[in-house]
């Protein structure tokens, strides 16, 4: 019988069983962390994410260094979703028995690295056999000021929906590789590659845009934004218009695209692991924060949507509007 579970589905099963989050517990199930109030002023956030073999990575093209850092990155973009500091982390690792002591070495070296780079304290973790693939769990603690966490419920209808940066790359990245399409070598996109092997999370301009006191919700674009805005939308009891033409595409996802035959517009919507922050805020903000994070990083956030009261996200392209919500990476559907 074909399983009729989605990941959403078993998360409410698990999320229906536990009390409703209260006392020191600000945030439980349903953010990119979760959050606990310890001292005055100082919330402690807490996050863990998992790499399997064969489902999250394929050894034949991630090399173990790559995975390494990646495997700190995707955790501290759950902390930048929130507009937190990482502090210290705990790595579960499944082996299978015999794995070459190189790949160890190296994994560690990169895992080693990352760590460095965010100034994450490695402080515990586990290590056990594994009968198939290499498992890798990590998990993060990390703090924010209270007043200054960026949840994903607190969306606003009418609010302006913006992303960090372009979408589609780390899907083009995948692509390359997994289609293994003659004549087209995944070097020849470096953006792209990068983007999957080696993603970079938004940590700095998190911490910026929770200042900034400008931002209404955040979280981080991790499953693609069909499905993550979805889930923005569902916690703000809103819903969520998209133009298909203001989506950022960077040129070299375009470029992929018409190698591979694909549609760049696709992996934006619905291909994961961008790692982009995916915001909302009030119209009347828009100058004054694009001002603020262009003086002090260089960088620009991209206007994409709106958010409206009827329910779901709904994509607009060349005057037709179709709902995309879930469209997604979903770990249960076939
Ligand atoms: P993210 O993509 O930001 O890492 P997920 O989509 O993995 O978040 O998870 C969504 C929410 O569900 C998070 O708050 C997470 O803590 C919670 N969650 C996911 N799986 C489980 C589980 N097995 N048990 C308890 N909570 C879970
Ligand atoms: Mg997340």
């Amino acid at each position: 019988m074909k399983n009729s579970f989605t990941e959403r589905g078993i998360i409410e099963r698990i999320k229906c069983r536990v009390p409703v989050p209260e006392g020191d517990l600000l945030v439980g199930i349903g953010d990119d962390c979760s959050v606990v109030k310890r001292s005055t002023g100082i919330l402690e956030l807490f996050t863990v994410d998992t790499l399997v073999e064969g489902i999250h990575f394929d050894s034949s093209w991630h090399s173990p260094r790559l995975l390494g850092r990646k495997a700190v990155s995707v955790n501290i973009s759950d902390v930048a979703a929130m507009g937190g500091y990482p502090r210290y982390a705990l790595l579960s690792l499944g082996l299978p028995k015999g794995i070459d002591e190189t790949w160890v070495r190296d994994f560690l070296d990169g895992f080693e690295e990352a760590l460095g780079e965010f100034e994450v304290t490695l402080m515990g973790g586990d290590t056990v056999a594994s009968p198939g693939g290499v498992m890798i769990s990590v998990t993060l603690v990390g703090e924010s000021l209270e007043g200054q966490v960026l949840l994903r419920n607190t969306a606003k209808d009418g609010d302006l929906i913006l992303v960090s940066g372009v979408l589609g790359d780390a899907a083009a990245g995948l692509e390359l590789y997994r289609m293994n399409k003659a004549g087209i070598h995944p070097e020849a996109y470096p953006a792209q590659i990068k983007a999957h092997l080696d993603p970079v999370p938004e940590i700095v301009l998190g911490q910026l845009l929770a200042e900034s006191g400008l931002v209404h919700a955040m979280m981080d674009l991790s499953d693609g934004l069909a499905t993550d805005l979805a889930r923005l939308c569902e916690a703000s009891g809103l819903g969520a218009e998209i133009a298909a033409e203001t989506l950022p595409i960077s040129t070299g996802a375009e470029r992929v695209a018409e190698a591979l035959a694909c549609s760049a517009l696709e992996w934006a919507i619905a291909g994961g692991e961008d790692y982009r922050l995916l915001l909302t805020i009030d119209p009347g903000n828009r100058e004054k924060l694009a001002a603020l994070v262009r003086t002090k990083l260089g960088r620009e956030l991209f206007l994409v949507g709106r958010m409206i009261s009827k329910h779901g996200v709904f994509l607009v392209e060349d005057g037709h509007r179709r709902e995309i919500s879930y469209a997604g990476f979903d770990h249960f559907i076939e």
